[in-house]
């Protein structure tokens, strides 16, 4: 029988919900591409209910309990003598989520003797030292496609939210202002603007498809071109560099993994290739971005926005300079765990599980590293190493 491990982020601060704005969640059964959402024998959960907290428990504990087996949930995850740390001698599966990542470091797999697993209950395994993993022989796997849709509704959301400078302008309603001259000193509208996506998989095309009837001009570069197809229905320009990409554009996205390839892909050599005044939107992974370049770039006017919802570390420490750069419109990391996205993960989650309990084999799309290699969407979309250095610094939270 296994010992399983989750972490997951706490209650709201005023307890678990007794109710809920909306009483269900339109049911999804494919995504853009065909594949299916996923498909576990059965769930033990209300769709739509807070599934991705402590208390929620990703609906797991009837069934791995029915079957045996211990679950043990926490959101306690940093700092040397955390309970993930305690837990881990005797581990066999450790689950957790990018918005509150266990960063499954070399060390951290080195005191876990009997780990198998880990799954990441979302998108993004950056978190998980990959090449350690591949070293011990153990399968790393995720949600893949959970929550790509509900990630791209946040991008247009935040580009669109920059541009118009919104925020600020929320803020004078708050503040009992009506001052439509600070409002809009900094507003314009995106229409006729030239919007690129570094990576076109399943977010970045996401962007692009909705984002096409803003009558924008469309920009792509990936490892790999799409469809000619694809690039004439959106009537796409494709770089081949990230150079050509920022030399072209007013509003960037990055929607590639953090892998050692992209780590700080964003610097303050790469953001002088920006146009002056460009907005950029980063929903991927906060490392993909030198943090103090973002900084000097909107201090200095090279940007005239930054928004998303990756920091680095997680929890992001409270002195961490984006709470209080200019004009940013930072969220917490949220936009791939609303309620409907948290049903379609946590149902992935249960269906990865009982195919690694009843030894079926796990979706290839699900799976990142397998058998000491990486696999599945981990060959398709990362490259080899690790990303997850400096994560100790996540423990700066709790002081
Ligand atoms: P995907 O695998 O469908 O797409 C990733 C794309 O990145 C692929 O097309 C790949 O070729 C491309 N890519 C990889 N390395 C590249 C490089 N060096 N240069 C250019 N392109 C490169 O994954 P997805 O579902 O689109 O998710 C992408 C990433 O978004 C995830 O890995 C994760 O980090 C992040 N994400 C964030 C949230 C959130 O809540 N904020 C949720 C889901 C995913």
């Amino acid at each position: 029988m296994a010992k399983i491990v989750c972490v997951l982020y706490d209650d709201p601060v005023n307890g678990y919900p007794k109710s809920y704005a909306r009483d269900d969640i339109p049911k999804i059964t494919k995504y853009p591409d065909g594949q299916t959402t996923p498909t576990p024998q059965a769930i033990d959960f209300v769709p739509g209910h807070l599934l991705g907290s402590v208390s929620g428990e990703l609906g797991l504990r009837k069934y791995l309990e029915s079957n045996g087996h211990t679950l043990v949930v926490t959101s306690d995850k940093d700092g040397a003598n955390s309970r993930l740390d305690q837990e881990l001698p005797d581990a066999e599966i450790v689950i957790s989520q990018p918005f509150w990542p266990a960063y499954m470091t070399a060390e951290r797999i080195a005191k876990a003797p009997k780990l198998k697993m880990i799954v990441t209950a979302g998108i993004g395994s950056d978190h998980t030292d990959l090449q350690a993993a591949m070293d011990r022989g153990i399968t790393v796997a995720e949600v893949t496609y959970c929550n790509s849709n509900s990630v791209a509704e946040h991008v247009v959301m935040q580009m669109l939210s920059l541009v118009r400078n919104y925020i600020p302008s929320y803020n004078w309603v708050i503040k009992g202002g009506w001052n439509i001259a600070d409002c809009v000193e900094r507003s314009y509208d995106i229409e006729g603007m030239h919007v690129g996506t570094v990576a076109a998989g399943r977010i970045g095309l996401r962007v692009l498809r909705l984002l096409k009837p803003f009558d924008v001009h469309l920009h792509y570069m990936d490892r790999y071109k799409l469809p000619d197809a694809v690039e004439k229905e959106l009537n796409l320009t494709h770089h081949t560099s990230l150079e050509s990409l920022t030399k072209a554009c007013d509003v960037v996205t990055l929607n590639c993994p953090l892998h050692p390839e992209t780590e700080h892909m964003i610097n303050d050599k790469t953001l002088k290739n920006f146009k002056r005044g460009a907005y950029l939107v980063n929903t991927a992974r906060g490392k993909l971005c030198d943090r103090d370049a973002i900084v000097r770039a909107l201090e200095s006017g090279q940007l005239a926005g930054y928004a998303g919802d990756v920091w680095f570390p997680q929890p992001a420490p409270q002195d961490h300079p984006w709470r209080k750069m200019p004009h940013h419109g930072m969220t917490p990391h949220i936009s791939g765990t609303s309620l409907s996205a948290q049903a379609r993960y946590a149902a992935g989650t249960r269906e990865i599980l009982e195919c690694y309990f009843d030894k079926k084999p796990i979706r290839n799309e699900y799976l990142i590293v397998q058998g000491g290699k990486l696999a599945g969407v981990g060959a398709h979309s990362y490259s080899a190493g690790n990303a997850t250095s400096g994560s100790e610094e996540a423990a700066k939270f709790k002081r």
